[in-house]
């Protein structure tokens, strides 16, 4: 894509960029839109409260961007009423622009410019523009200030694009999959980052592919699949309840058998009483509470998701090797974890 996208030159931000926080920072209602065919999005309804971080997750081609798009005003939609701050972005003006940042997935201009200079640069935008320097330290990149940006690194690439996004003081900064290609450390220091500017009042709503990234950021996120949202909740209670019940699963007649249940300990016992083995061991034993990742894929339909509801059922009956079964306690789970899909 292409780059961190200013708005026009010394807008009339001054006047307006302040204002009252009224209402949600976005509002989305019945969004359709069309390439085509294909119905990239098809009938999103979205609320982010001012202040908090909200989370768009889904799978490739599930609509995101385009949403998102949308209500950066980049893109225009067929149906469906969007505000953003208060605003129609398809209609809404510099102003307005000036009021929010955009960091998108991938930005790669002014590769001649230092650090400091494009910082410096993109404030003049703005009139009411982050001290360029403060920008620069808030995102730690105080050491690399005077370094060409196309000697930067990529997840210092990203810090950059994340400085240039909020130097013009913006009530709603949109983050597009800010952190692929990060290291585990500057993932952690991005987060700090991104809850260190809600903490001074940002609104952020961003779209990412890591769960544990909408898990550690996001007061709230929507999974959007085939251009809907199929859950819409705090990362912890996507799915609902029923979504984080226990699974328990075993290794029965050469196969995994898996199974969702309340009770898990009663599950258990009815187990072994049916193996019957005289150490009154369950082969393969393992009873876990669904993580978000599993409560994602089962959302989006993955094949790989967990079992759902109901009795015993091998869903898809995974062969174990064939020794597994008769090996001696202690042996099998070990066998059991290491055949495991
Ligand atoms: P990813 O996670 O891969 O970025 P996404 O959820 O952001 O995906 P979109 O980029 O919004 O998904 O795409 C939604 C659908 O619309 C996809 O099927 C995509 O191929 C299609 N699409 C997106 N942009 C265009 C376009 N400009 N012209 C035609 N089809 C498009």
């Amino acid at each position: 894509m292409t780059t961190t996208r200013p708005p026009t030159r010394r807008t009339s931000a001054r006047t307006t960029a302040r204002t009252t926080p009224d209402g949600p920072a976005v509002e989305v209602r019945g969004l359709r839109k069309r390439y085509g065919t294909k119905q990239a999005v098809d009938g999103i309804d979205l609320r982010v409260e001012r202040g908090e971080i909200f989370a768009v997750l889904g799978p490739n081609g599930a609509g995101k961007t385009t949403t998102v798009e949308i209500l950066e005003g980049f893109r225009r939609r067929d149906e469906g009423e969007v505000r953003v701050l208060g605003e129609d972005p398809q209609t809404a003006g510099r102003a307005w622009r000036a009021r929010i940042g955009v960091v998108l997935q991938d930005s790669r201009d002014q590769a001649e410019l230092t650090v400091a200079e494009l910082v410096r640069h993109f404030a003049t935008f703005y009139a009411d523009p982050r001290d360029p320097d403060e920008v620069i330290d808030a995102v730690g990149l105080r050491e690399k200030a005077r370094t060409r940006t196309r000697q930067l690194s990529g997840g210092q690439r990203r810090r950059l694009d994340v400085a240039l996004g909020i130097v013009g003081r913006p009530e709603l900064l949109f983050l597009d999959e800010p952190t692929t290609g990060f290291d585990p450390q500057a993932r952690r220091a991005f987060w700090a980052l991104v809850r260190s500017l809600r903490e001074d009042g940002t609104t952020i709503l961003l779209t990412t592919h890591y769960l544990d990234e909408a898990a550690h950021l996001a007061d709230r996120a929507a999974v959007v699949r085939a251009g809907q949202v199929v859950a819409l909740d705090a990362p912890d209670l996507l799915g609902g309840p029923a979504a984080r019940r226990p699974v328990v699963r075993w290794l029965e007649d050469g196969a995994w058998r898996s199974e969702r249940t309340d009770s898990p300990t009663a599950l258990v016992a009815r187990v072994a009483s049916r193996l019957g083995r005289p150490d009154g061991e369950v082969p393969g034993l393992e009873v876990a509470r669904p993580s978000l990742e599993d409560v994602y894929l089962e959302l989006i339909g993955d094949p790989a998701a967990l079992p759902a509801d109901g009795p015993a059922d091998p869903v898809p009956p995974t062969r174990a090797p064939a020794e597994a079964p008769g090996t001696p306690d202690g042996t099998s789970a070990v066998v059991a974890e290491e055949a495991r899909p």
